[in-house]
Protein backbone atom coordinates (compact mmCIF):
# COMPACT_ATOMS: atom_id res chain seq x y z
CA UNK A 1 0.00 0.00 0.00
CA UNK A 2 1.47 4.00 -0.88
CA UNK A 3 2.68 5.68 2.18
CA UNK A 4 0.35 8.95 3.37
CA UNK A 5 3.63 11.08 2.62
CA UNK A 6 2.13 13.17 -0.45
CA UNK A 7 -1.22 13.48 1.39
CA UNK A 8 0.68 15.18 4.73
CA UNK A 9 2.30 17.63 1.91
CA UNK A 10 -0.87 18.17 0.67
CA UNK A 11 -2.55 19.72 3.47
CA UNK A 12 0.71 21.67 4.78
CA UNK A 13 0.62 23.21 1.16
CA UNK A 14 -3.13 24.22 1.61
CA UNK A 15 -4.63 21.88 -0.91
CA UNK A 16 -5.98 19.06 1.24
CA UNK A 17 -7.70 19.78 4.66
CA UNK A 18 -6.46 18.54 7.75
CA UNK A 19 -10.18 17.95 8.62
CA UNK A 20 -10.85 15.85 6.03
CA UNK A 21 -8.26 13.89 6.75
CA UNK A 22 -9.24 13.42 9.83
CA UNK A 23 -12.74 12.34 8.83
CA UNK A 24 -11.33 9.54 5.74
CA UNK A 25 -9.24 8.15 9.06
CA UNK A 26 -12.41 8.34 10.82
CA UNK A 27 -14.68 6.09 8.37
CA UNK A 28 -11.52 3.74 7.94
CA UNK A 29 -11.09 2.88 11.69
CA UNK A 30 -15.02 2.73 11.48
CA UNK A 31 -14.69 0.52 8.68
CA UNK A 32 -12.17 -1.72 10.07
CA UNK A 33 -13.41 -1.91 13.68
CA UNK A 34 -14.11 -5.93 14.40
CA UNK A 35 -10.00 -5.78 13.48
CA UNK A 36 -9.88 -4.52 17.16
CA UNK A 37 -6.68 -1.88 16.81
CA UNK A 38 -8.22 0.82 18.50
CA UNK A 39 -9.15 1.02 22.09
CA UNK A 40 -10.40 4.14 22.17
CA UNK A 41 -11.04 7.16 19.14
CA UNK A 42 -11.20 10.67 20.06
CA UNK A 43 -13.29 11.99 17.24
CA UNK A 44 -14.02 15.57 18.45
CA UNK A 45 -10.76 16.16 19.84
CA UNK A 46 -8.88 15.17 16.67
CA UNK A 47 -11.25 16.82 14.32
CA UNK A 48 -11.00 20.17 16.30
CA UNK A 49 -6.98 20.07 16.43
CA UNK A 50 -7.47 19.07 12.40
CA UNK A 51 -9.34 22.76 12.24
CA UNK A 52 -6.72 24.34 14.61
CA UNK A 53 -3.89 23.05 11.93
CA UNK A 54 -6.20 24.13 9.06
CA UNK A 55 -6.58 27.64 10.62
CA UNK A 56 -2.50 27.94 11.27
CA UNK A 57 -1.77 26.65 7.62
CA UNK A 58 -3.90 29.00 6.02
CA UNK A 59 -3.37 31.92 8.21
CA UNK A 60 0.45 31.30 7.09
CA UNK A 61 2.07 30.57 10.73
CA UNK A 62 4.69 28.75 11.60
CA UNK A 63 4.46 25.05 11.58
CA UNK A 64 5.27 22.08 13.71
CA UNK A 65 7.35 19.33 12.47
CA UNK A 66 4.78 17.29 12.91
CA UNK A 67 1.78 19.58 11.53
CA UNK A 68 -0.53 17.19 8.70
CA UNK A 69 0.30 13.92 10.76
CA UNK A 70 -2.18 11.91 11.96
CA UNK A 71 -1.21 9.43 14.93
CA UNK A 72 -2.64 6.69 17.42
CA UNK A 73 -0.53 6.08 20.58
CA UNK A 74 -0.49 2.69 22.53
CA UNK A 75 -2.75 2.38 25.03
CA UNK A 76 0.53 1.85 27.79
CA UNK A 77 1.53 5.32 27.33
CA UNK A 78 -0.29 8.17 29.02
CA UNK A 79 -2.27 11.25 27.49
CA UNK A 80 -3.75 13.73 30.56
CA UNK A 81 -7.63 13.17 31.28
CA UNK A 82 -8.15 9.94 29.10
CA UNK A 83 -7.99 5.94 30.05
CA UNK A 84 -4.86 4.12 30.16
CA UNK A 85 -5.89 0.53 30.47
CA UNK A 86 -2.57 -1.43 29.18
CA UNK A 87 -5.06 -3.90 27.63
CA UNK A 88 -5.84 -4.70 31.72
CA UNK A 89 -8.91 -5.31 33.70
CA UNK A 90 -6.76 -4.41 36.74
CA UNK A 91 -6.45 -0.56 35.24
CA UNK A 92 -10.17 -0.51 34.95
CA UNK A 93 -11.64 2.86 35.16
CA UNK A 94 -7.84 4.30 35.61
CA UNK A 95 -7.17 7.95 33.77
CA UNK A 96 -4.14 8.98 33.79
CA UNK A 97 -3.51 12.39 35.43
CA UNK A 98 -0.40 13.57 33.02
CA UNK A 99 0.80 12.76 29.28
CA UNK A 100 4.02 11.28 28.41
CA UNK A 101 6.65 13.67 27.38
CA UNK A 102 6.66 11.74 23.87
CA UNK A 103 2.89 12.54 23.71
CA UNK A 104 3.78 16.22 24.65
CA UNK A 105 6.14 16.26 22.39
CA UNK A 106 3.68 15.01 19.50
CA UNK A 107 1.44 17.54 20.69
CA UNK A 108 3.99 20.58 20.45
CA UNK A 109 4.75 19.43 16.79
CA UNK A 110 0.99 19.86 15.77
CA UNK A 111 0.60 16.43 15.14
CA UNK A 112 -3.49 15.07 15.62
CA UNK A 113 -3.90 12.01 17.68
CA UNK A 114 -7.01 10.05 17.45
CA UNK A 115 -7.05 7.60 19.38
CA UNK A 116 -5.42 5.08 21.80
CA UNK A 117 -4.41 1.41 20.33
CA UNK A 118 -4.89 -2.13 21.74
CA UNK A 119 -2.07 -4.12 22.72
CA UNK A 120 -0.84 -7.25 24.54
CA UNK A 121 -1.40 -7.22 28.46
CA UNK A 122 1.44 -4.75 30.12
CA UNK A 123 3.07 -5.51 26.49
CA UNK A 124 4.07 -8.55 27.48
CA UNK A 125 3.22 -11.18 24.49
CA UNK A 126 4.30 -11.38 20.63
CA UNK A 127 0.73 -11.80 19.22
CA UNK A 128 -2.13 -9.59 21.08
CA UNK A 129 -3.73 -12.33 22.01
CA UNK A 130 -3.10 -11.52 26.00
CA UNK A 131 -4.86 -8.39 25.42
CA UNK A 132 -7.88 -8.49 28.03
CA UNK A 133 -10.13 -6.48 25.24
CA UNK A 134 -9.59 -9.44 22.39
CA UNK A 135 -6.95 -9.90 19.86
CA UNK A 136 -6.23 -7.73 17.20
CA UNK A 137 -6.41 -8.79 13.50
CA UNK A 138 -4.11 -9.07 11.11
CA UNK A 139 -4.69 -6.99 7.70
CA UNK A 140 -2.88 -9.14 5.37
CA UNK A 141 -5.01 -12.30 6.60
CA UNK A 142 -7.81 -11.57 9.69
CA UNK A 143 -7.30 -15.08 10.96
CA UNK A 144 -3.23 -14.39 11.64
CA UNK A 145 -2.03 -12.30 14.38
CA UNK A 146 -0.87 -8.62 14.21
CA UNK A 147 2.13 -9.44 16.06
CA UNK A 148 2.93 -8.26 19.62
CA UNK A 149 2.61 -6.61 21.84
CA UNK A 150 2.54 -3.01 19.44
CA UNK A 151 -0.33 -4.90 17.47
CA UNK A 152 -3.14 -2.13 17.62
CA UNK A 153 -0.88 0.18 16.79
CA UNK A 154 1.00 -1.75 13.65
CA UNK A 155 -2.82 -2.69 12.43
CA UNK A 156 -3.55 1.05 12.74
CA UNK A 157 -0.78 2.15 10.35
CA UNK A 158 -1.00 -0.63 8.33
CA UNK A 159 -4.81 0.30 7.21
CA UNK A 160 -3.49 3.45 6.92
CA UNK A 161 -6.00 4.82 9.45
CA UNK A 162 -3.04 6.86 10.59
CA UNK A 163 0.49 7.86 9.39
CA UNK A 164 2.15 6.36 12.49
CA UNK A 165 1.62 5.37 16.13
CA UNK A 166 3.42 5.34 19.28
CA UNK A 167 4.49 1.80 20.33
CA UNK A 168 7.18 0.45 23.27
CA UNK A 169 9.62 -1.97 22.31
CA UNK A 170 10.88 -4.26 25.66
CA UNK A 171 12.28 -7.04 23.25
CA UNK A 172 10.71 -6.39 20.08
CA UNK A 173 7.12 -5.07 20.06
CA UNK A 174 7.27 -2.27 17.81
CA UNK A 175 9.78 -4.12 15.31
CA UNK A 176 7.89 -7.85 15.39
CA UNK A 177 4.05 -6.17 14.54
CA UNK A 178 5.95 -4.30 11.81
CA UNK A 179 7.12 -7.28 10.28
CA UNK A 180 3.92 -9.08 10.48
CA UNK A 181 1.49 -6.33 8.94
CA UNK A 182 4.25 -5.14 6.47
CA UNK A 183 5.15 -1.56 8.31
CA UNK A 184 7.88 -0.16 9.35
CA UNK A 185 9.26 -0.19 13.24
CA UNK A 186 11.96 2.14 14.56
CA UNK A 187 13.30 1.51 18.14
CA UNK A 188 15.88 3.98 19.13
CA UNK A 189 18.21 3.42 21.15
CA UNK A 190 18.01 3.26 24.67
CA UNK A 191 17.88 6.38 26.70
CA UNK A 192 16.56 8.25 23.27
CA UNK A 193 13.23 8.70 24.02
CA UNK A 194 12.05 9.77 27.62
CA UNK A 195 9.96 7.22 28.78
CA UNK A 196 8.03 9.50 31.16
CA UNK A 197 4.42 8.32 31.19
CA UNK A 198 5.24 4.95 29.92
CA UNK A 199 3.85 2.20 32.51
CA UNK A 200 6.64 0.62 32.89
CA UNK A 201 7.08 -3.10 32.01
CA UNK A 202 10.83 -3.89 31.94
CA UNK A 203 12.65 -0.73 32.93
CA UNK A 204 16.61 -1.15 31.77
CA UNK A 205 14.40 -2.48 28.55
CA UNK A 206 11.76 -0.70 27.48
CA UNK A 207 11.73 2.38 24.92
CA UNK A 208 9.10 4.08 22.96
CA UNK A 209 9.55 3.56 19.72
CA UNK A 210 7.29 4.17 16.10
CA UNK A 211 5.46 2.23 13.91
CA UNK A 212 4.95 4.04 10.44
CA UNK A 213 3.58 3.47 6.89
CA UNK A 214 7.08 4.59 5.55
CA UNK A 215 11.40 5.04 7.30
CA UNK A 216 10.61 8.85 6.39
CA UNK A 217 7.49 9.20 8.74
CA UNK A 218 9.18 7.06 10.98
CA UNK A 219 12.10 9.47 11.24
CA UNK A 220 10.11 12.11 11.73
CA UNK A 221 8.12 10.73 14.28
CA UNK A 222 11.30 9.76 16.36
CA UNK A 223 13.12 13.06 15.93
CA UNK A 224 10.29 14.64 17.27
CA UNK A 225 9.99 12.89 20.43
CA UNK A 226 13.92 12.11 20.92
CA UNK A 227 15.75 14.38 23.48
CA UNK A 228 16.70 14.66 26.77
CA UNK A 229 13.89 14.76 29.60
CA UNK A 230 14.64 15.85 33.57
CA UNK A 231 11.43 13.71 33.99
CA UNK A 232 13.45 10.33 33.39
CA UNK A 233 16.77 9.79 34.64
CA UNK A 234 17.27 7.45 31.80
CA UNK A 235 17.48 9.71 29.33
CA UNK A 236 20.43 10.59 27.99
CA UNK A 237 21.29 14.09 27.18
CA UNK A 238 23.28 13.48 23.87
CA UNK A 239 22.15 15.76 21.10
CA UNK A 240 19.87 14.15 17.86
CA UNK A 241 20.79 14.08 14.59
CA UNK A 242 18.57 15.77 12.05
CA UNK A 243 17.10 12.41 10.85
CA UNK A 244 15.67 13.91 7.88
CA UNK A 245 18.88 15.08 6.24
CA UNK A 246 19.79 10.98 5.92
CA UNK A 247 16.95 10.48 3.63
CA UNK A 248 17.54 9.79 0.28
CA UNK A 249 21.64 9.18 0.54
CA UNK A 250 23.35 6.54 -0.92
CA UNK A 251 25.28 3.76 0.54
CA UNK A 252 28.39 3.76 -1.05
CA UNK A 253 31.31 2.42 1.09
CA UNK A 254 28.94 1.91 3.77
CA UNK A 255 29.54 -1.52 5.58
CA UNK A 256 26.83 -3.94 6.31
CA UNK A 257 27.08 -7.31 8.64
CA UNK A 258 24.95 -10.00 8.11
CA UNK A 259 25.19 -11.85 11.32
CA UNK A 260 25.85 -15.60 10.72
CA UNK A 261 23.54 -16.17 13.74
CA UNK A 262 20.90 -14.95 12.36
CA UNK A 263 20.38 -16.90 9.70
CA UNK A 264 20.98 -20.31 11.02
CA UNK A 265 18.26 -22.91 11.68
CA UNK A 266 14.57 -22.38 12.54
CA UNK A 267 14.92 -19.48 10.01
CA UNK A 268 11.65 -19.64 7.25
CA UNK A 269 13.56 -20.08 4.32
CA UNK A 270 11.11 -17.55 1.79
CA UNK A 271 12.62 -15.34 4.54
CA UNK A 272 16.38 -15.69 4.39
CA UNK A 273 15.50 -15.56 0.66
CA UNK A 274 14.34 -12.08 1.02
CA UNK A 275 16.99 -10.77 3.26
CA UNK A 276 19.35 -12.12 1.31
CA UNK A 277 17.93 -10.44 -1.81
CA UNK A 278 18.45 -7.04 -0.11
CA UNK A 279 21.55 -7.99 0.61
CA UNK A 280 22.67 -8.56 -3.14
CA UNK A 281 21.17 -4.90 -4.35
CA UNK A 282 22.64 -3.31 -1.24
CA UNK A 283 26.02 -4.25 -2.78
CA UNK A 284 25.24 -3.55 -6.69
CA UNK A 285 24.67 0.09 -4.90
CA UNK A 286 28.47 0.11 -3.65
CA UNK A 287 27.63 -0.74 0.21
CA UNK A 288 30.48 -3.63 1.51
CA UNK A 289 28.19 -6.45 3.14
CA UNK A 290 29.77 -9.82 4.58
CA UNK A 291 29.02 -12.40 7.01
CA UNK A 292 29.94 -11.60 10.31
CA UNK A 293 29.76 -13.16 13.82
CA UNK A 294 27.88 -12.46 16.79
CA UNK A 295 28.59 -14.37 19.67
CA UNK A 296 26.39 -14.83 22.30
CA UNK A 297 22.89 -14.71 20.03
CA UNK A 298 22.36 -18.27 21.09
CA UNK A 299 21.28 -17.00 24.86
CA UNK A 300 19.65 -13.91 24.50
CA UNK A 301 16.15 -15.14 24.57
CA UNK A 302 16.83 -16.98 27.90
CA UNK A 303 18.96 -13.80 28.86
CA UNK A 304 15.83 -11.24 28.14
CA UNK A 305 13.10 -13.75 29.46
CA UNK A 306 15.08 -14.01 32.96
CA UNK A 307 15.76 -10.51 33.13
CA UNK A 308 12.62 -9.13 31.64
CA UNK A 309 10.14 -11.32 33.95
CA UNK A 310 12.25 -10.60 36.98
CA UNK A 311 11.90 -6.19 36.38
CA UNK A 312 7.95 -7.15 35.74
CA UNK A 313 7.73 -9.24 38.63
CA UNK A 314 9.04 -6.13 40.61
CA UNK A 315 7.36 -3.32 38.58
CA UNK A 316 4.01 -4.95 38.65
CA UNK A 317 3.83 -4.92 42.16
CA UNK A 318 2.21 -1.42 42.31
CA UNK A 319 -1.27 -2.81 40.96
CA UNK A 320 -2.43 -3.70 44.62
CA UNK A 321 -5.63 -2.44 44.40
CA UNK A 322 -4.88 0.52 46.55
CA UNK A 323 -3.46 3.24 44.01
CA UNK A 324 -4.65 2.15 40.25
CA UNK A 325 -7.86 0.81 38.82
CA UNK A 326 -9.49 -2.08 40.32
CA UNK A 327 -10.17 -3.24 43.61
CA UNK A 328 -11.85 -6.42 44.02
CA UNK A 329 -13.70 -8.75 46.39
CA UNK A 330 -15.58 -8.53 50.01
CA UNK A 331 -12.54 -8.49 52.14
CA UNK A 332 -11.58 -9.38 55.61
CA UNK A 333 -8.15 -7.82 55.67
CA UNK A 334 -5.55 -5.78 53.18
CA UNK A 335 -3.44 -8.82 52.50
CA UNK A 336 -6.73 -10.49 51.06
CA UNK A 337 -8.18 -7.53 49.28
CA UNK A 338 -4.37 -7.57 47.27
CA UNK A 339 -5.18 -11.14 46.70
CA UNK A 340 -8.24 -10.92 44.99
CA UNK A 341 -7.64 -7.98 43.32
CA UNK A 342 -4.35 -9.29 41.66
CA UNK A 343 -5.74 -12.65 41.10
CA UNK A 344 -8.77 -11.32 39.17
CA UNK A 345 -7.10 -8.35 37.61
CA UNK A 346 -4.48 -9.96 35.79
CA UNK A 347 -4.51 -12.08 33.13
CA UNK A 348 -2.96 -15.58 32.60
CA UNK A 349 0.05 -14.36 30.77
CA UNK A 350 1.35 -11.92 33.28
CA UNK A 351 0.80 -13.90 36.26
CA UNK A 352 3.25 -16.47 34.12
CA UNK A 353 5.60 -13.77 34.30
CA UNK A 354 4.75 -12.29 37.85
CA UNK A 355 5.59 -15.74 38.77
CA UNK A 356 8.32 -16.35 36.37
CA UNK A 357 10.24 -13.03 38.13
CA UNK A 358 9.75 -13.61 41.27
CA UNK A 359 11.12 -17.04 40.97
CA UNK A 360 14.42 -15.98 39.52
CA UNK A 361 14.76 -13.09 42.17
CA UNK A 362 14.40 -15.40 44.95
CA UNK A 363 16.86 -16.27 47.66
CA UNK A 364 17.83 -19.62 46.64
CA UNK A 365 18.03 -19.08 42.76
CA UNK A 366 18.87 -15.50 42.50
CA UNK A 367 22.77 -15.90 41.73
CA UNK A 368 21.64 -18.97 39.29
CA UNK A 369 19.24 -17.10 37.38
CA UNK A 370 19.50 -13.70 37.58
CA UNK A 371 22.93 -12.33 38.26
CA UNK A 372 23.95 -15.02 35.55
CA UNK A 373 21.63 -13.26 33.16
CA UNK A 374 22.91 -9.88 33.97
CA UNK A 375 26.72 -11.23 33.27
CA UNK A 376 25.08 -13.04 29.84
CA UNK A 377 23.62 -9.46 29.05
CA UNK A 378 26.96 -7.93 29.25
CA UNK A 379 28.59 -9.94 26.67
CA UNK A 380 25.99 -9.65 24.35
CA UNK A 381 26.48 -5.70 24.44
CA UNK A 382 30.22 -6.56 24.31
CA UNK A 383 30.18 -8.83 21.18
CA UNK A 384 27.72 -5.80 19.48
CA UNK A 385 30.52 -3.17 20.28
CA UNK A 386 33.01 -4.99 18.45
CA UNK A 387 30.84 -5.49 15.76
CA UNK A 388 30.22 -1.93 15.27
CA UNK A 389 33.97 -1.11 15.64
CA UNK A 390 33.77 -2.55 11.98
CA UNK A 391 30.26 -1.82 10.54
CA UNK A 392 28.07 0.51 10.03
CA UNK A 393 24.75 -1.57 10.31
CA UNK A 394 23.62 -4.99 10.84
CA UNK A 395 21.24 -6.71 8.56
CA UNK A 396 18.59 -9.48 9.56
CA UNK A 397 15.38 -10.75 9.31
CA UNK A 398 12.74 -9.47 11.94
CA UNK A 399 11.21 -12.68 12.71
CA UNK A 400 11.87 -16.51 12.04
CA UNK A 401 8.20 -17.17 10.37
CA UNK A 402 5.58 -15.10 8.96
CA UNK A 403 2.96 -14.13 10.95
CA UNK A 404 1.24 -17.30 12.59
CA UNK A 405 -2.49 -18.41 13.03
CA UNK A 406 -4.44 -17.11 15.52
CA UNK A 407 -5.05 -19.28 18.58
CA UNK A 408 -1.52 -21.61 17.14
CA UNK A 409 1.01 -20.43 19.74
CA UNK A 410 -1.27 -19.12 22.68
CA UNK A 411 -1.17 -22.93 25.05
CA UNK A 412 3.23 -22.88 24.08
CA UNK A 413 4.74 -19.96 25.74
CA UNK A 414 7.89 -21.41 25.22
CA UNK A 415 7.55 -21.64 21.06
CA UNK A 416 5.76 -17.64 21.39
CA UNK A 417 9.05 -16.88 23.27
CA UNK A 418 11.27 -18.16 20.56
CA UNK A 419 9.98 -16.39 17.89
CA UNK A 420 11.86 -12.98 19.62
CA UNK A 421 14.73 -14.92 18.80
CA UNK A 422 16.00 -11.79 16.65
CA UNK A 423 14.78 -8.77 17.85
CA UNK A 424 15.44 -8.99 22.25
CA UNK A 425 19.11 -8.76 21.75
CA UNK A 426 18.94 -4.89 20.41
CA UNK A 427 17.41 -4.67 23.84
CA UNK A 428 19.68 -5.97 25.75
CA UNK A 429 22.88 -3.99 24.17
CA UNK A 430 20.49 -0.88 23.99
CA UNK A 431 21.44 -0.10 20.53
CA UNK A 432 18.76 1.30 17.66
CA UNK A 433 17.10 -0.73 15.43
CA UNK A 434 14.66 -0.52 12.46
CA UNK A 435 12.18 -2.92 11.10
CA UNK A 436 10.79 -2.04 7.49
CA UNK A 437 8.98 -4.50 4.90
CA UNK A 438 11.31 -6.93 2.76
CA UNK A 439 8.79 -7.55 0.25
CA UNK A 440 5.97 -10.51 0.27
CA UNK A 441 6.54 -14.06 1.01
CA UNK A 442 5.45 -16.98 -1.19
CA UNK A 443 2.74 -17.66 1.09
CA UNK A 444 1.56 -13.97 0.70
CA UNK A 445 2.10 -12.86 3.93
CA UNK A 446 4.65 -9.74 4.45
CA UNK A 447 8.38 -10.33 5.11
CA UNK A 448 10.10 -8.00 7.62
CA UNK A 449 13.85 -7.35 7.45
CA UNK A 450 15.96 -5.61 10.51
CA UNK A 451 18.73 -3.25 10.77
CA UNK A 452 20.80 -2.61 14.07
CA UNK A 453 23.10 -0.01 14.89
CA UNK A 454 24.84 1.26 18.09
CA UNK A 455 23.87 3.04 20.51
CA UNK A 456 22.82 6.71 19.33
CA UNK A 457 23.20 5.67 15.87
CA UNK A 458 19.88 6.38 14.30
CA UNK A 459 21.45 8.04 11.66
CA UNK A 460 23.06 5.28 10.44
CA UNK A 461 19.45 2.99 9.78
CA UNK A 462 18.02 6.28 8.53
CA UNK A 463 20.09 6.04 6.10
CA UNK A 464 19.99 2.55 4.62
CA UNK A 465 16.36 2.23 5.70
CA UNK A 466 15.53 4.47 3.56
CA UNK A 467 18.01 3.61 0.78
CA UNK A 468 16.42 -0.10 0.83
CA UNK A 469 12.87 1.12 1.17
CA UNK A 470 13.35 3.03 -1.75
CA UNK A 471 15.71 1.18 -3.86
CA UNK A 472 16.15 -2.78 -2.86
CA UNK A 473 12.61 -4.10 -2.20
CA UNK A 474 10.29 -5.48 -5.60
N1 LIG B 1 7.44 -10.38 22.96
C1 LIG B 1 8.31 -9.86 23.97
C2 LIG B 1 7.73 -10.13 25.34
O1 LIG B 1 6.71 -10.71 25.38
C3 LIG B 1 8.52 -8.38 23.77
C4 LIG B 1 7.47 -7.53 24.36
C5 LIG B 1 7.76 -6.07 24.24
O2 LIG B 1 8.69 -5.67 23.54
N2 LIG B 1 7.00 -5.29 24.97
O3 LIG B 1 8.27 -9.78 26.34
Amino acid sequence: MKNNREQILKVKAGRLSLEQRVRRSLDIIEQFKDYNAFLQVYPDQALEQARHIDRKIAAGETLGSLAGFILAVKDNIHIAGKETTCASNILKGFRSPFSATAVEKLQQADAVIIGKTNLDEFAMGSSNESSAFGVVKNPSDPERVPGGSSGGSAVAVAIRAVDAALGSDTGGSVRQPAAFTGVVGFKPSYGRVSRYGLVAYSSSLDQIGTLADSVENAARVIQTISGHDPHDSTSANVDVPDLSSFLDRDVRGMKIGLPKEYFAQGLDAGIRQAILNVADRLRENGAVVEEMNLPYTEYAIATYYIIATAEASSNLARYDGVRYGLRNGENEDLREMFEQTRSSGFGEEVKRRIMLGTYVLSAGYYEAYYNKALKVRRLIKEAFDQAFASYDVLLTPTTPTTAFKIGEKIDDPLTMYLGDVYTVSANLAGICSLALPAGKHDNGLPVGLQLMAGSFREDALVRVGDFIEKNCIS
